[in-house]
């Protein structure tokens, strides 16, 4: 029988796993392209898997709307993304596929980020 220290630790475990659901920064996609690279891409996507390394393992899983803050004609402001999910065939875990001017688990993209650094320090 647990106690409730090790049921506590054990449901800490189960949301904060590493190594399970990574996500795969494409260099080649970015704001502007990302629907017509990835959104709209029904080809075999040529990742390889970041838990298992499978290669061309993955395919069309879900997409989710992301909340990201752009720089849009030198004005800072709010959008929404849709990201696309892979899911692979081999391991079963999915994985974001995000556009290279985002930054992982950060609302602010890489331009908004360099911009306000700019303003403030140059
Ligand atoms: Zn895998």
């Amino acid at each position: 029988m647990e106690t409730s220290a090790k049921v506590s630790a054990s449901k800490y475990n189960n949301k904060f796993k590493l190594n399970d659901n990574f996500m795969i920064i494409d260099f080649e996609a970015n704001f502007n392209n990302y629907e017509e690279k990835i959104l709209n891409n029904y080809k075999i996507f040529n990742y390889t898997c970041p838990v298992c390394g499978a290669k061309h393992s993955l395919s069309r899983h879900a997409k989710y709307k992301r909340y990201t803050c752009i720089l849009y004609k030198n004005t800072i402001c709010f959008d929404t993304i849709e990201i696309l999910r892979l899911k692979c065939s081999s391991c079963g875990k999915t994985h974001a596929i995000l556009p290279s001017n985002i930054i992982p688990y950060c609302v602010y993209s890489y331009s908004c980020i360099f911009t306000v650094l700019f303003v403030t320090f140059f």
